[in-house]
């Protein structure tokens, strides 16, 4: 279940409002706001992201996207990496992808532990999951995966 961000850049593309930028305080330095939890910190733009990030046609044509997010071929990615905040370090929109006993994909369930599914059994029984599970994520995530196992679904 390791989690590998393929940098789609996906679930950054509406945390506009999220990560505020309170004042910029050198060429690359900025003074932020994490909104959601209050918590302010200093972002300096990675060395070696600083071409991409001084095109700024990306945010103007994205308004609603995270203000540090730039597209690099490819990719969509972070440009402070290193000074992040934390909530975005540990993010994973992936936690575990669940499949039948055939293999056939059914959906995922995210780092915060939601399910992201259709099939009504699945979601049945995850509901009693919900009702269960130990209280701390890390104890959490080998139990849910545990109980769909039992239930003779494939998670991965
Ligand atoms: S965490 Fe997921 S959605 Fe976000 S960039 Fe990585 S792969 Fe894409
Ligand atoms: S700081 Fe980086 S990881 Fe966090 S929302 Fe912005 S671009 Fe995404």
């Amino acid at each position: 279940m390791t989690f590998n961000c393929r940098q789609c850049g996906t679930c950054c593309m509406y945390l506009g409002d999220y990560i505020a930028i309170e004042r910029q305080t050198g060429e690359f330095i900025f003074e932020c706001e994490c909104v959601s939890t209050g918590t302010a910190f200093t972002a300096e733009v990675d060395e070696d992201k600083r071409r991409i990030f001084s095109d700024l046609s990306f945010p103007e044509n994205h308004p609603a996207a995270c203000r540090f997010l730039r597209p690099d071929g490819d990719l969509l990615r972070c440009t402070i990496h290193r000074d992040s905040p934390a909530q975005c370090k540990f993010y994973r929109c992936i936690a575990m992808r669940v499949s039948d006993r055939n293999g056939k994909p059914l959906g995922h369930i995210t780092g915060a532990l939601a399910l992201h599914a259709d099939d009504q059994e699945l979601r049945r029984i995850w509901e009693g999951i919900l009702r269960g599970r130990p209280k701390t994520d890390s104890e959490a995530e080998p139990w849910i995966a545990g109980i769909l196992r039992e239930n003779g679904y494939q998670v991965e």
